[in-house]
């Protein structure tokens, strides 16, 4: 049994996270990989090493001294180390990345160095072989990763160390560079481990007890969900939810590896197990799996009387395709169809993509409306069970919710129904009542 543990920077934020972490990984034998974010907040008010560390570049960029970030950050670590009684020399580290600072030191060097440190010491703490991600993660000149190259480094990195704590969130660019993925991509480096030693399990340790139903900012206290299917996952992400590193899902699923979020805090929550699919006969799980959404979307709806609806759609959406304004949905009428676009998207082109449509498309009329949140209801089983939609558009209509706009995945793993913004919080609830009370 092989288990990759990653954990994210509030996981690694101070001592007493460092000693839950231990206790994590050492209750389980499997857990003979693990991967680290730099160190994030301790508390509200505080500071993610990763965002220092980019503030000291743009520091360094304007020729502004940035001495005092410097310290506080190397201040932090050493507390760590003496903390816990560790040995690594971090002074002698840091002051030597120090003495190499200036302008030309590259962005990514010097943000790579708070998962460098944080893994360091995380590596003496538990007794595991610090394994530099810049000697096992490696990218291509497109600007991604190299998976083959990863696969057989980060392959023979655990063969040959067997308990193995790796850096997340950067390697090496072909230039021999350091580079770093987008931000939070230490759940990439992950996975990508997970991948290359075909791990029987991913594990995301992070700051709550799973994937919730439901934005906790929006609903009070709500479920985490124990089960849901990458493809779920897929939907609730693009409607908002914001979970894992998108980039970090593929890895894992093409070679079948469950991928299991779990709590640092409260480690006897079991949290959420991410599957390719589910046996329905084993499904036990609600109709519902989870609620999501995202505000500030524009219609654009055109009608025009006895149209060729083929002809008519293509043109339209070549005409937003050129404005690089993506359509989220589309829905048909006789006479009609309507466009969602993200706002932002047409924010600086709106007049343009009407001008355009009126001038290909010749339509008795084209209608914007604004100001419309989209909220997804996501859920696996919602194919074999007649009448959720029923009950979702019941659910709305009595709490007097004016439904703008309909739309269903094409693979049945959602509903979507578009609101006004200034009714999206209380869709939101209405439908976690709906489906959970
Ligand atoms: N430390 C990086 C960030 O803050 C990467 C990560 O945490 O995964 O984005």
């Amino acid at each position: 049994m092989l288990k990759v543990a990653k954990f994210g920077g509030s996981s690694v934020a101070g001592a007493d996270q460092f000693k839950k972490v231990r206790d994590i990984v050492l209750s389980d034998p499997a857990r003979r990989i693990v991967v680290v974010s730099a160190a994030g907040k301790r508390s509200s008010g505080d500071h993610k090493l990763t965002d220092l560390l980019y503030l000291c570049h743009a520091h360094l960029t304007y020729g502004v001294p940035c001495d005092d970030i410097l310290t506080s950050i190397r201040t932090r670590f050493a507390e760590i180390r003496d903390q816990l009684g560790l040995t690594y020399d971090v002074e002698r580290d840091f002051d030597a990345l120090r003495a190499r600072l200036s302008k030309e030191m590259p962005v990514d060097e010097l943000v790579s160095r708070g998962e460098y440190f944080t893994s360091r010491l995380m590596a003496e703490f538990l007794g595991y072989t610090f394994v530099d991600a810049a000697d096992c993660v490696f990218f291509g000149f497109d600007g991604r990763v190299d998976r083959e190259k990863t696969d057989a480094a980060l392959a023979a990195a655990v063969k040959k160390y067997d308990h193995v704590v790796i850096p997340g969130f950067y390697g090496r660019a072909p230039t021999g560079k350091i580079k770093v993925m987008t931000r939070g991509g230490s759940d990439i480096t992950g996975a990508l481990a997970a991948a290359a030693t075909d791990a029987d399990i991913y594990e995301n340790w992070t700051d709550v007890s799973g994937i919730l139903m439901a934005d906790p900012k929006i609903v009070k206290d709500p479920k985490p969900i124990p089960k849901i299917t990458y493809g779920e996952l897929r939907e609730m992400a693009f409607m908002g939810a914001s979970v894992l590193h998108e980039e970090s899902i593929l890895p894992v699923k093409e070679r079948g590896i469950a991928l299991n979020i779990r709590n640092t805090n409260r480690p006897q929550d079991p949290g959420t197990m991410i599957v390719e699919r589910v046996a329905q006969e084993q499904d036990q799980e609600r109709l519902i799996t989870g609620i999501a959404g995202r505000k500030n979307f524009t219609i654009l709806t055109v009608l025009k009387r006895n149209m060729n609806t083929s002809l008519t759609l293509r043109n339209a959406l070549e005409i937003l395709d050129r404005y690089h304004a993506a359509v989220e949905h589309i829905t048909l009428g006789l006479d009609s169809f309507a466009l969602v676009v993200a706002s932002a998207a047409l924010e600086s082109s709106l007049y343009e993509v009407v001008a355009d449509i009126q001038k290909n498309c010749r339509p008795d009329d084209v209608r914007i409306q604004d100001g419309i949140a989209l909220v997804a209801a996501v859920g696996r089983k919602m194919t074999s069970r007649p009448g959720t939609s029923g009950r979702l558009f019941q659910a709305l209509g009595q709490h007097g919710l004016n439904i703008r706009t309909i739309a269903q995945g094409a693979d049945e793993l959602s509903i979507i129904v578009g609101v006004e913004n200034s009714d999206f919080e209380k869709a939101i609830r209405v439908l976690y009542d709906g489906f959970t009370g």
